[in-house]
């Protein structure tokens, strides 16, 4: 018998293991990249070590595997700060361009934010002083050159990842350090996603700057690997500002403002009495309550649009209506991303607006939300 069930894995992804209960995902493209870093590392290996033969292809893979060990810890880092502050990590993946941290929930405040982002760079450069701090100790050969490789990595990620733009780690740095001096979040993301846009067009200029700075001719190689991190920065950054777009408008929305006026009618009133009485009420919605008052359904508008007038004095009106499960029961007073979460856990045209005290508000239409959202764009 199973005891636990199998996450959803994202495609062209491959299970390696795990870490305290977070799985560790492999993509397809990391196969890739591993085998051209063997490729690209195997002559080097061959001449601190001559004669290896086809060894050398094995010793550049191993290399590609420590390499992505160091990276592993660097995320893990992520998870394990994450998980003290109460945020469960689902898994961590390795991809073409290193790793990615997949938490659930967003840091409630900024100190949050910051220590979870911080560790990451802090890891890999704390790897990279040790690489350094042992190598006095090996001899010569492809351990040496492989602990080499592992300080010059460790400290290049760290310290690039500590560039203040969105989406490295230094991006989310700045963002906390903004969250906190201004009180708003979404001050911190829009600061930090356009310094993440400032980032990837110096790493687009970066093949000039080298050849100015050190008079070295760019290569094609330098003009794809500047154009991919440059792409990897610039749709990371948009992002997020996109994402900080859409919060912001999200916070102008409020149940209460939104509510619709309705009427209560029990349940087994004839349609046509209710949609009459309601229009008499001026009410844009009609909830039905039982005998004594408690609400039981809400009357869909679609339904009874979809009931031809010469039935509705026939049928009661509890047969257009929906049971008002739990979902269906909201706060008057819940707004911006809580509503919308809501609103998304449970499906719905209506939903029931209540006091505090539990009596009845209104009703709130899923297309006035829409509506709202869509017009606080311009
Ligand atoms: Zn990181």
């Amino acid at each position: 018998m199973p005891d636990t069930p199998p996450r959803d894995r994202p495609p062209g992804t491959f299970k390696v293991g795990s870490i305290a209960g977070s799985d560790v995902l492999v993509t397809s493209s990391w196969f890739l990249v591993a085998g051209l870093i063997a490729v690209i590392v195997a002559p080097a290996a061959e001449s601190v070590q001559p004669g290896i033969g086809v060894w050398k292809y094995v010793a550049g893979l191993a290399f590609a595997i420590i390499l992505y060990l160091s990276i592993l810890i660097h995320e893990a880092s992520h998870a394990l700060v994450a998980r003290r502050y109460g945020f469960p990590v689902s898994s961590i993946t390795l991809h073409f361009l290193g790793g990615m941290t997949a938490i659930e929930g967003e840091a409630r405040r900024p100190r949050q934010e910051f220590f979870i982002a911080v560790v990451g760079p802090l890891s890999s450069i704390a790897v990279g002083l040790v690489a350094l701090a042992v190598r006095g100790f090996i001899p010569e050969g492809l351990l040496l050159m492989a602990v080499d490789g592992l300080a010059g990595a460790n400290l290049l990620v760290g310290v690039l990842n500590l560039v203040p733009g969105l989406p490295l780690d230094g991006g989310r740095v700045l963002k906390s350090l903004v969250w906190g001096a201004t009180g708003s979040v979404h001050r911190g993301t829009i600061v930090a996603g356009w310094v993440g846009r400032v980032a990837a067009v110096a790493a687009m200029g970066w093949p000039f700057a080298q050849q100015a700075l050190f008079g070295q001719e760019p290569d094609v190689l330098d003009f794809v690997l500047a154009f991919v991190v440059a792409a990897f920065l610039w749709s990371g950054a948009s992002a997020s500002l996109a994402g900080a777009r859409i919060r912001g408008r999200m916070a102008h929305l409020v149940a209460r403002d939104l509510a619709r006026r309705t009427l209560a009618v029990p349940d087994d009133l004839p349609l046509a009495e209710a949609v009459r009485r309601a229009q008499d009420a001026s009410a844009g919605s009609i909830v039905t309550v039982t005998g004594s008052g408690v609400p039981v359904g809400i009357v869909s508008e679609a339904a009874v649009a979809a009931t031809p007038e010469d039935r509705r004095p026939w049928l009661a009106v509890s047969t257009v209506a929906r049971t008002l499960d739990d979902g269906l029961r909201l706060p008057v007073a819940i707004g911006g991303e809580d509503l919308v979460r809501a609103l998304s856990a449970t499906p719905a045209a209506e939903y029931l607006l209540l006091e505090p005290d539990g009596s009845i508000y209104g009703v709130l239409v899923t297309a006035d939300v829409d509506r709202a959202f869509r017009e606080s764009a311009d």
